[in-house]
């Protein structure tokens, strides 16, 4: 049986080329994409593929976009071996988290990618990261189970876990990066998996999607010279049920009784208040230094070690799922997809 792949086309830099006034890059059709890559013919798969009616430069997704993209791949759930998502590098990482906690029970490739230079350029990196999506989704284990049972990111040299995913480069094509989770395989001359790092699953269930994301949340990201009025403002936003708090190092913030008292007040309202570190890499221990210590005390939960990306998209996910402020504090700190790493310090 020759695999079968869907493809869902949503935009990005891979299928875009220049407008002839500006100069400057717009998406573009499919038919043109495929065009392009006439290597894909060589690939003894049958593929379908599936576009945005307006394919869009991924600096406009938003959770109605993330809607169609899971309503794409489970609609078509059961026709199909693996899902290619093709995307804009900018919010890639952020659709891969949400898609990972949106696709529950998923036990089949998703495998998100893009490029840095668009398909019709001599020197893209578009080509050959299409068809390494593309095998990636065909793989099977020995026993013939899909290689990869979760939405990961393939760019260039790596394949990564989607909700572990950051972009880290706007010029290389080694785009992305998992800062605190191993590579789900290495791309070289081959395709060499690391099968501890992959989602292992022995049970398979029903493909459990959900749709519905609440949008009642903002991100404060603390600074040196912060001011109460600022900080006061943004948790004062109408209607808003939870926060990221991005902080310092570990867990850290400043300890002036004026931001404690924010965030306090904050946590009182029954506002859910996550902590994750600006950091690149590591995550929050928050009785490491007092100035973690003074925070936590606040009823401030702890992210751990999640990315920016993935804490945003899972407070969106919990409290779509109409979760009260207690249970989506419980399930913060619990992984769903992978996301995180609870550290025992
Ligand atoms: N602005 C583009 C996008 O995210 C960048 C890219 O695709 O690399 O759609």
């Amino acid at each position: 049986m020759k695999p079968r792949i869907l493809i869902v086309y949503t935009g990005g830099t891979i299928g875009m080329i220049e407008d002839p006034v500006s100069k400057a890059l717009k998406p573009f059709d499919f038919s043109h994409l495929l065009t392009n890559v006439p290597k894909i013919k060589m690939l003894d798969y049958e593929i379908d593929n599936i576009q945005f009616t307006e394919p869009i430069d991924s600096s406009d997704m938003n959770p109605t976009y993330w809607e169609q993209i899971a309503r794409s791949i489970a609609d078509n759930y059961d026709n199909y071996d693996g899902f290619v998502v093709l995307h804009g590098t900018d919010t890639m990482a952020y659709t891969a988290s949400a898609l990972s906690f949106m696709l529950g029970n998923l036990t089949k490739p998703v495998i998100i990618t893009g490029s840095q230079l668009p398909i019709g350029e001599v020197r893209t990196d578009g080509e050959e990261n299409l068809i390494t999506a593309l095998q990636i989704a065909a793989e099977r284990d020995e026993a013939g189970n899909p290689m990869v049972r979760e939405v990961a990111i393939l760019f260039e040299n790596y394949l990564w876990r989607g909700n572990r995913s950051t972009k880290r480069s706007a010029d290389n094509f080694n785009a992305f990066k998992s800062n605190n989770y191993p590579y789900l395989a290495k791309i070289g001359l081959g395709i060499s998996f690391d099968r501890d790092a992959l989602t292992k699953h022995h049970r398979s269930l029903p493909l459990a999607p959900h749709y519905q994301l609440d949008t009642n949340v903002v991100a404060i990201e603390i600074f040196p010279g912060i001011t109460e009025r600022t900080l006061r403002h943004a948790l004062d936003t109408p209607g808003i049920k939870g926060v990221v708090l991005r902080t310092y190092g570990a867990g850290n913030g400043p300890t002036a009784e004026w931001f404690l008292a924010a965030i306090r007040d904050t946590v009182r309202r029954g506002i859910v208040v996550l902590n994750v570190t600006q950091c690149a890499n590591g995550g929050v221990h928050s009785n490491r230094y007092v100035a973690g210590d003074v925070l936590s005390a606040t009823g401030i939960i702890s992210g751990h070690d999640l990315t920016f990306e993935a804490a945003i998209t899972k407070m969106m996910y919990l409290f779509g799922l109409g979760l009260d402020a207690g249970e989506v504090s419980r399930r913060l700190a619990i992984p769903i997809a992978g996301e995180l790493t609870v550290s025992q310090k």
